[in-house]
């Protein structure tokens, strides 16, 4: 998607902080971090949000999530406890319109979310 920040991030035409890369997905520093670690996760393949990602793409799902899993490993936050989000259309507060997951640790985290 031409139009999508985070397209343009997996096509280097926007420069952000890559934590880690394979052909399937991209993981990259929030620009507007909210707790110590703040990383996302994202697909290279281009899905608005969840609600759109059909059953043949569900590998992706558990690929990214054991990825968030390592990192946290990486980012000594896996044992103190961390939390993944994912944020799905407009009541969810979702503003970038490419599914993504956000990896947060490193302070205590409250419940429930805003
Ligand atoms: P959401 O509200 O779930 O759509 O979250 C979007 C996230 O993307 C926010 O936490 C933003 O800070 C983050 N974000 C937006 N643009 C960029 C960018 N260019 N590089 C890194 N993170 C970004
Ligand atoms: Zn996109």
């Amino acid at each position: 998607m031409e139009e999508c920040i985070f397209c343009k991030i997996i096509s280097k035409d926007i420069t952000a902080s890559i934590v880690y890369e394979d052909e399937r997905m991209i993981a990259f520093s929030d620009i507007n971090p909210q707790a110590p670690v703040h990383i996302l996760l994202i697909p290279k393949e281009h899905f608005p949000s969840l609600n759109e990602i059909p059953e043949d793409k569900k590998d992706i799902l558990s690929h990214i999530l054991l990825k968030a899993k390592e990192i946290a490993r990486e980012k000594e936050i896996a044992d103190r406890g961390y939390r993944i989000v994912l944020n799905t259309a407009r009541e969810s507060g979702q503003e970038v319109l490419h599914i993504h997951f956000h990896l947060l640790g490193g302070r205590q985290m409250s419940w429930p979310p805003g």
